[in-house]
């Protein structure tokens, strides 16, 4: 056994499978994804930026690879990977994060989407500790909202009306704020929540996604 054993033993360590494709990854590297499925991403340096329907980061456009790694992650989340590309973010929206609280979109139900808070939770990490995650108590759904997907951006906004509620900002809760999404299509569910914030006297910076639909895109 002796050397075999080890050999074999540090193989499993060194090449731990790409958490997409099932394929090696480099020897040693500390990414989820191999190289090939990164490139595959295209993430453009420096992310996308813009200020409609408010401000916002993301990290790139919400099509292509990146969109199928996000539908996988939806249901089924692999830390690793959101870790991986929380990171990038971080390094697209750096300059605005320092003394900001990162509020993640809540969900009506507790079985929602997962990724708004763990993406979150990661861009405090990537943050090195410069941004914290809000206290989960700051915004709250107020009552539950159709499914967004078969709306029209009309129909969004009056489906999201006084959707959110927040709580009044002072007494320790008070600080800037970056909403925190996995995907930005209209803005709507953004905006909806930053009313609710900004109405109980919360200064709202804009949002933080993952990925941004394409503005030529139906939906
Ligand atoms: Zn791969």
């Amino acid at each position: 056994m002796g050397f075999h054993f080890w050999q074999h033993a540090l193989d499993l360590i060194s090449t731990a499978p790409c958490r997409s494709c099932g394929g090696a990854c480099e020897p040693a590297s500390p990414s989820p994804l191999c190289g090939r499925c990164l490139d595959a991403l295209a993430l453009p340096e420096g992310g996308l930026q813009g200020d409609q329907p408010l401000l916002w980061c993301a990290l790139a456009p919400y099509a292509a690879e990146l969109r199928g790694l996000l539908l996988r992650q939806r249901p089924k989340p692999d830390r690793a990977v959101v870790s991986l590309l929380a990171a990038r973010l971080h390094h697209c929206c750096a300059s605005v994060l320092p003394g900001a609280w990162l509020v993640p979109l809540p969900s009506w139900k507790r079985s929602g989407n997962p990724l708004p808070a763990l993406v979150a939770l990661a861009l405090a990490e990537a943050s090195g500790g410069r941004a914290a995650l809000a206290p989960a108590q700051l915004l709250w759904r107020s009552r539950p909202t159709l499914g967004q997907h078969h709306l029209g951006r009309s129909l969004r906004a009056r489906n999201l009306r006084d959707a959110f509620g927040a709580a009044p900002a002072g007494a320790g809760l008070n600080r800037p704020l970056w909403l925190v999404d996995d995907i930005l299509t209209t803005g709507a569910t953004a905006c909806s929540a930053a009313h609710a914030l900004q109405a109980a006297g919360h200064a709202v910076q804009g949002l933080l996604a993952l990925a941004r639909t394409p503005a030529s895109a139906p939906r």
